[in-house]
């Protein structure tokens, strides 16, 4: 059979040349994908997730199309320092000394909390987690790569790239954020290690470790630690190669970390490392961009308990996901109450008509024309991975399913076929989570336990006791536990 990745031939907006292009893998067949991870110093917020979400419904629909997707993604665990650039403490050992903890226990924590928050969005898991200490020798060795060729300096015990020379000689650092060489040297040499640069365009590649820092590793430079942009440059490398197909992070991190990967990688191999760089767009709170340095944040499990003032109740994870999935990953998404209440209607509405789906029976006709819809939802994705267009063609599809009342209009075969391609869709690819996750089952499981937990309180009062106590033992059975308390009788599963 004929891949599907043919039928549907990608096109992917690329961030390196700003045209959206037709995707041509450098191996036939096989994707290699590297998306930039988190750094592991606090807890991942909503604007993160966003991110990685965006991601993964790429490597989730690259999947579907038969691709071998080969996707990698990073854990920052040292390098990145606080201002992202090359002063200021490391991020991850400024948090373990507030807290007085290893920085090793700083990132199990948040590495933790990380799998568990991208876990309940319904993200697949990567097929390579690489971590920046683990990979300290590549590191090395590319910095040494660089030193060679005469693209990068010794400094007082720490190493910068020499973005002039490179330049120079062929050079292209600004090609992906289009910056010019003059704007970046009026950079400002007040910043703590820029009397070190020749240029203050110069990035680090390795650090020198004052005696107060924790995480560092002895060099050929002395003992120290790399810099943030070497590990994604390192780790790409080793698990995709030179030359690897897409290179995704979050739109801030276009300059100057994906900049940098880029002059690091030709430095190292006459390659930039991936052919189609993609940027995922930010998630707003009140219009300004969501991040941890202004706190302007909110954390997905706020959202999962209700436990936010922002927030009129809580929300399941598979809305906060169907939220995330109706912007595109290239657009800014704002975050409100509002919109995910939004986003709760037509995610229930969705799940819903899928269970009538499931039960309807075809009477035949032509009451939908399904070969053509199930075209357009695969070409709404294989356009640059157009969520958004998909879900209002599954819309179209929703408004044929209620119409018609668990009798459709369709051959038996359409039928099928309307379903096969319908829970495609929504779970393999969106990945949202029909079953206990979705709200509507939350409301009719209520509405059921409250019967249930009403019976029981009946029993007592009648002083059955045994029918009262057969209600409880069956419940804590299956799972179900029933506190008791001055406010009366609640559950928890
Ligand atoms: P960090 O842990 O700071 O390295 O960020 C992890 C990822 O989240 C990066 O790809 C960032 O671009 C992305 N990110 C940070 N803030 C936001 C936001 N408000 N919306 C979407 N993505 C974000
Ligand atoms: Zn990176």
């Amino acid at each position: 059979m004929e891949p599907l990745y043919n039928t549907y031939p990608v096109a992917i907006e690329n961030s390196l040349t700003g045209e959206k292009e037709a995707f041509i893998p450098v191996n036939a067949g096989a994707v290699g994908m590297y998306v930039c991870g988190p750094t592991v110093y606090s807890d991942v917020h909503l604007g993160n997730a966003r991110t990685f979400t965006s991601f993964d419904l790429i490597f989730r629909y690259l999947k579907h199309l038969g691709y071998k997707v080969r996707y990698v993604r990073n854990i920052t665990d040292v390098g990145h320092l606080e201002n992202d650039a090359d002063s200021g403490e490391d991020k991850i050992a400024k948090k373990a000394r507030l807290e007085q903890l290893e920085p090793m226990e700083i990132v199990q924590r948040y590495t933790v909390d990380f799998h568990n928050v991208m876990a309940r969005l319904g993200a697949l898991p990567p097929s390579i987690e690489p971590t920046a200490t683990g990979h300290i020798v590549e590191q090395i060795s590319m910095v040494q790569a660089i030193l060679d060729r005469g693209w990068a300096y010794e400094s007082n015990g720490s190493v910068y790239f020499d973005v002039e020379a490179y330049n120079k000689e062929g050079g292209d650092y600004g090609i992906l954020s289009g910056r010019k060489m003059d704007e970046l040297q009026a950079g400002s040499r007040a910043l703590d290690g820029q009397d070190e640069k020749r240029n203050p365009a110069d990035f680090a590649l390795w650090k020198k470790a004052s005696p107060a820092h924790i995480m560092r590793w002895p060099s050929p430079w002395g003992d120290g630690f790399p810099g943030w942009h070497l590990e994604c440059s390192a780790m790409s490398t080793k698990y995709l190669g030179e030359e690897f197909d897409i290179h995704g992070g979050g739109m801030d991190l276009k300059f100057p970390h994906h900049e940098c990967e880029i002059a690091q990688n030709k430095a190292c191999t006459n390659h930039g490392g991936a052919k189609y760089w993609m940027h995922a767009n930010m998630l707003t709170l009140n219009g300004k961009r969501m991040s941890k340095s202004t706190g302007n944040t909110i954390l997905p499990g706020e959202l999962f308990s209700g436990n936010n003032d922002l927030l009129a109740k809580a929300f399941s994870p598979s809305v906060v996901r169907f939220f995330m999935m109706q912007a595109h990953y290239s657009s800014v998404l704002d975050f409100s109450n509002e919109a995910l209440l939004a986003a709760e209607k037509g995610h229930d509405k969705l799940l819903s008509a899928w269970s009538s789906l499931e039960g309807a029976c075809a009477k035949g006709g032509q009451g939908f024309d399904v070969d053509t819809w199930k075209r357009k939802c695969y070409e709404a994705m294989s356009d640059n991975f157009n969520s958004p267009i998909l879900i209002a063609h599954l819309f179209e599809a929703v408004k044929f399913i209620n119409a018609g009342e668990g009798n459709l209009a369709i051959s038996p075969d359409e039928l099928t076929a309307l379903r096969n391609t319908f829970s495609a869709m929504v779970f393999d690819i969106l990945g949202l989570q029909g079953g206990s996750d979705s709200s509507a089952h939350k409301d009719a499981l209520d509405k059921a336990m409250d019967l249930v937990i009403e019976l029981r309180a009946q029993a007592r009062n009648n002083k059955d006791w045994s029918t009262a106590d057969l209600i409880r033992d069956q419940l804590k059975e299956a799972g179900i536990q029933l506190n008791d308390g001055p406010e009366g009788t609640s559950y928890s599963i």
